[in-house]
């Protein structure tokens, strides 16, 4: 497996849920924040469901973005962090019109800020609410045309078969695992560390302890350059 080059200029991540950002993206959100690139960040859903009885929790919302906080600080403690959370009700398959609402704020986003290149769930990922993720994200790119940033995917739950593997040093490795010890809510008595260790020690490149693999799409072939962003 080849090695991904982090992308030129500056990142937004679309989170599907907190956690998200470290479980998917934890190593080039990190990689981007050592470079000094300003970094935004976007999580749709509320995460309410996300207790082992997998009920509605109103007071999970709050704590969740908490634990978001916490973690943002851990992976990128000196860069400026936008951030921004739509809240949306977790587990639900939203209509077409739903699309439309969230496609043209996503866009709205993408114009407004600085934007280069956004990473969002690959399309493949088993969670429901990952895949609506990864096809707003494709519609909101399709929409914007050539002045789009460029795309690169990330995996969670399902194995991206091209995927890219980006290596994770012990140094790194120490951070990562620190930024996910902040999601106390989603801990399970330390079950949510084995399976981010098991799964990242499976993606290692050669050579390589652990790693954490990202894909390029189309989209991303298509090489958008905008605000002194380059293709990659
Ligand atoms: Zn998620």
């Amino acid at each position: 497996m080849s090695c991904f080059d982090l992308p030129a200029g500056a990142p937004l991540f679309i989170l599907p849920h907190a956690d998200d950002e470290v479980l998917g993206c934890g190593a080039a959100i990190l990689a981007h924040a050592q470079r000094g690139d300003r970094i935004s960040l976007l999580t749709v859903f509320d995460g309410a469901l996300g207790n082992t009885a997998g009920q509605w929790d109103q007071e999970l919302i709050a704590r969740r973005e908490a634990e978001l906080t916490s973690s943002l600080e851990v992976l990128a403690p000196r860069s400026e962090v936008a951030r921004w959370s739509w809240s949306l009700p977790e587990g639900h398959a939203p209509s077409e019109r739903d699309f439309q609402w969230a496609e043209q704020r996503l866009v709205r986003l993408m114009v407004q800020e600085p934007i280069n290149v956004i990473y969002t769930p690959w399309s493949g990922d088993a969670h429901p609410d990952h895949k609506v993720v990864a096809e707003l994200a494709r519609r909101a790119l399709s929409s914007m045309g050539h002045g789009a940033p460029a795309l690169r995917t990330f995996e969670v739950w399902s194995s991206m078969p091209s995927g890219i593997a980006m290596p994770i040093d012990s140094d790194a490795w120490g951070i990562l695992r620190a930024a996910l010890a902040c999601h106390k809510s989603q801990w399970d008595e330390g079950r949510l560390l084995e399976r981010f260790s098991a799964r990242s020690m499976a993606r290692a490149p050669e050579g390589c302890f652990h790693g954490q693999v990202y894909g390029s799409s189309l989209d991303a072939a298509r090489g958008a350059k905008r605000k002194g962003g380059q293709a990659a």
